[in-house]
């Protein structure tokens, strides 16, 4: 539990006045009869589908992140998922999410509300499923911490505390702008959504370190051992692609344009996806311990699959995994 700016007050910037010249006349200021009619709307396509369903498979072509929006009301904690939300401005921070009037998170927001974004986790599909309503219950209890008094999903990839500044109708839905007042990100994959549909980042994605040991055992036998110091490179951006590691001991950061993109451990690999495509590397690997890590090159990957079919099967099984939405 941590409020780490709990008797921090708020820059000026923050308290704008929504027509003091900041924004234009008439911004926030559109009501229901000023709208075009639903029937208005032209949906272009096979004749006689329904307009509703249509409109909505378009805005799903969008492809978003997955976040639970959350709130407290005095002793309860209320989660919602939304894919709804964007950001604002960075001077001062806001974002905006749009909830549905029927929801009850929509009756437990109003302005000066504190409510939270938590981005969710490639592996947190079960919990999008659980604050959507589609599961009764979620395999395990969630656990949420308390940040400036909001909770926050754990394990989410990152985490916003809001306070709603500005409440504008919007149709069915209303939008809650909210200034930030707390932020973090972490490491990791995200789930996104498109087309109705879960999906993920293919980038990443581990290929080696899900083949069965025995066939993994034959693909690492010739490899040979490197040793680095603290702070080493041990591949650089732009170089070829052509050696697959494996950590035997350390760490590693791999990094791209000065941001960490994941900390490697013992038994994980990297350099997969460049070893088999042979493009150049696309981030910096660099040591962040005494690391000892095997080097496998693409020859003799190649060489190892020959001698091993059913390995090179078992590669095909991986790669066919992980274009599986499921
Ligand atoms: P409920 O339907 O009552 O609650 C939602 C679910 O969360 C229930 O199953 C409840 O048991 C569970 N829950 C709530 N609090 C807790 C807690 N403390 N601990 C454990 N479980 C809890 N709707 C929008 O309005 N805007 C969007 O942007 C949006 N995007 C979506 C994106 C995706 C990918 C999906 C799947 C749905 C989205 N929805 C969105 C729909 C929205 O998530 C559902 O309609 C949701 O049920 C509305 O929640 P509610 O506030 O009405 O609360």
């Amino acid at each position: 539990m941590s409020d780490p700016s709990a008797t921090r007050s708020l820059p000026l910037e923050f308290d704008l006045p929504v027509h003091g010249g900041f924004a234009p006349a008439g911004i926030g200021e559109t009501f229901p009869e000023d709208t075009p009619d639903a029937d208005e709307l032209e949906i272009a396509g096979e004749p006689g589908q329904d307009p509703v369903a249509a409109f909505r498979r378009t805005l799903g072509m969008f492809a978003t992140g997955v976040t639970v929006i959350t709130t407290q009301d005095h002793d309860q904690v209320h989660g919602m998922t939304a894919n709804a939300f964007m950001s604002v401005s960075l001077r001062p921070p806001l974002i905006v999410i749009s909830v549905d009037r029927r929801a009850k998170m929509h009756a437990l927001l109003n302005e000066g509300r504190r409510y939270g974004i938590s981005v969710l986790a490639d592996e947190q599909r079960a919990l999008s499923d659980r604050f959507a309503g589609r599961t009764a219950e979620s395999p395990e209890e969630v656990e949420f911490e308390l940040v400036h008094e909001t909770p926050l999903v754990r394990g989410a990839l990152a985490h916003l505390v809001a306070r709603v500044v500005r409440s504008y109708w919007g149709g069915d839905h209303s939008l809650f702008v909210g200034q930030v007042e707390y932020a973090r990100y972490g490491e990791g994959q995200p789930l996104l959504f498109h087309g109705g549909r879960y999906e993920h980042l293919l980038e990443r994605a581990p290929v080696f370190s899900s083949l069965p040991p025995a066939i993994l055992e034959a693909i690492t036998a010739q490899g040979e051992e490197r040793t680095f110091e603290t702070g080493d490179p041990v591949v650089r951006a732009g170089e070829p692609g052509d050696e697959l590691f494996v950590i035997l001991e350390g760490s590693a950061d791999v990094m791209r344009g000065g941001t960490r993109l994941a900390t490697f451990g013992v038994g994980e690999f990297f350099g997969e996806i460049a070893v088999l495509d042979g493009r150049p590397r696309s981030a910096d690997v660099t040591a962040t311990s005494a690391l000892r890590v095997l080097a496998i090159s693409r020859d003799l990957l190649q060489a190892a699959m020959e001698r091993e079919p059913r390995a090179a099967w078992a590669m095909l099984e991986v790669l066919a995994g992980r274009l599986r939405d499921d």
